[in-house]
């Protein structure tokens, strides 16, 4: 999904603006798991186009650096991350000469942005006027307060969207991801050679190869979002700000995730939180323990442990493979490309009909539903209904009847009879038909 930023100095309304369009335009609110901080981002959809939506302010506000400096990061941060930046003015100060000076910036990167003008909050005020100084063809005039003018500014920032080449994926895509300083992006070095990187260094921060295509055993394999693991090691200011929205968005692009863990920190709430967006999303995933070069004891044991640990704290990685790497050394880094499309083959799985049914069989006649409230719970019939990932259907004359257990106990059982390593599985309940 394309990335929307807004940028401006403090206290024009960057907020209520977010807030604004991310409850006008249909927001599917996002919940990151954990944040206590404000939302920062949300996905937002107007006129059928689906997008991110960043309110930047939060950076500036929480940074110690003096003001100038901190909203100029901001906005270059932002350039870097985002595909379309909303610049928003104080419409009751005027034009403000840091205003003038963010105008410059945004003119010499090459992204598509607009100039809206906050606090119109009577639309026919010429208070706004002013901002065609700054040698804008356009203003646009809202009030983030009682929504005036938030419609045709979104209209015309829908327009403005660069237009993404989707891929057309036969490929498997990948995405990297975790906290930040985990060997992310030096494991993927390794992976795809180091040539390539240097190639990328030199064309600057213009040029946004995010995705780096390879073949691997005749299939195409795609590295998503490449360039924002070379962006994050350099940027030391704002990482949490964005790595947060690049897992998000790293995830909603890719069908395997490698989630990547410092060995010599331990499996980190964190890192589970991010493991944990990933198969929620349906998405394959492979646990790589990375910096085993420097595990203190790196016997076969120490992994079996570590693995069994985060198997007890978290039971779903249970059904998720280990590897244990160390991208300096390049220990087992080429047994991930394996994994990944083993991974994949099973996301993409289809059980015939009359096998699931066979398995129903087996299952019920090993445990039927526990009758509820007198009545006979029965299940008559199940079968897959979709891929990636697998998702089965199981259908009977009370499916509200039947308790979290067995459905529990259901997905054992299967997991049990086709493994779907690496992959979650999703069952439902229906009525009879
Ligand atoms: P990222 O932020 O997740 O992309 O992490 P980087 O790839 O930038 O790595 C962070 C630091 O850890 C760098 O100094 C790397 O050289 C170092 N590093 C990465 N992987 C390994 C590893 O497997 N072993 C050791 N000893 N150091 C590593």
């Amino acid at each position: 999904l394309p990335v929307i930023a807004i940028v401006g100095r403090p206290n024009v309304g960057k907020s209520h603006l977010f807030n604004r369009i991310v409850g006008e335009a249909s927001a599917i609110v996002s919940e990151e798991a954990g944040t206590t901080r404000d939302r920062h981002f949300g996905q937002a959809d107007w006129a059928g186009h689906h997008f991110w939506l960043v309110d930047t302010g939060g950076l500036v506000e929480d940074s110690n650096e003096p003001m100038d400096v901190a909203i100029r990061k901001q906005v270059m941060q932002a350039i870097d991350e985002a595909d379309l930046l909303m610049l928003v003015v104080d419409a009751k100060v005027g034009v403000h000469p840091s205003d003038a000076r963010l105008v410059d910036i945004l003119r010499l990167a090459k992204k598509p942005w607009v100039l809206v003008a906050n606090k119109v909050d009577d639309p026919n005020s010429a208070d706004f006027y002013d901002f065609y100084r700054l040698g804008v063809t356009d203003v646009y005039p809202v009030s983030a307060a009682n929504g005036k003018g938030s419609g045709d500014l979104l209209d015309a920032v829908v327009a403005a969207i660069p237009e993404t080449d989707e891929v057309p994926s036969e490929a498997v895509r990948i995405a990297v991801i975790g906290r930040p300083n985990v060997g992310k992006s030096s494991f993927v070095n390794k992976l795809l050679g180091e040539e390539r990187l240097v190639v990328n260094d030199e064309s600057g921060t213009t040029r946004d190869s995010i995705d780096a295509p390879m073949r691997y055993h005749d299939q195409d394999i795609i590295f998503v979002d490449t360039a924002g693991l070379r962006r994050q090691s350099k940027i030391d200011d704002g990482i949490e700000f964005y790595s947060a929205l690049r897992s998000r968005r790293a995830i909603d692009s890719s069908d395997v995730c490698i989630l990547m863990v410092d060995a010599t920190e331990g499996l980190q709430n964190q890192d589970l939180k991010i493991a944990t967006l990933a198969w929620e999303a349906g998405r394959g995933l492979i646990m790589v323990i990375n910096k085993w070069d420097l595990y203190a004891d790196k016997t076969d044991k120490s992994s079996a442990k570590f693995r069994k640990d985060a198997v007890e704290k978290v039971p779903y990685l249970g059904f998720v493979p280990f590897l244990f790497t160390s991208a300096l050394t390049g220990q087992r880094v080429n047994k991930v490309l394996d994994m990944a499309l083993e991974v994949q083959e099973q996301r993409t799985r289809r059980i015939s009909t009359s096998q699931v049914n066979d398995a129903l069989q087996e299952i019920i006649a090993k445990l039927q539903p526990p009758q509820a409230a007198g009545r006979e719970v029965k299940l008559n019939y199940a079968t897959q209904v979709e891929t990636s990932p697998p998702t089965f259907a199981f259908f009977g004359n009370h499916p509200e009847l039947i308790p979290e257990n067995y459905i529990r106990y259901i997905h054992n059982q299967l997991r049990e009879k086709w493994g779907f390593t690496g992959s979650p599985m999703r069952i439902i309940m229906r009525s009879k038909r």
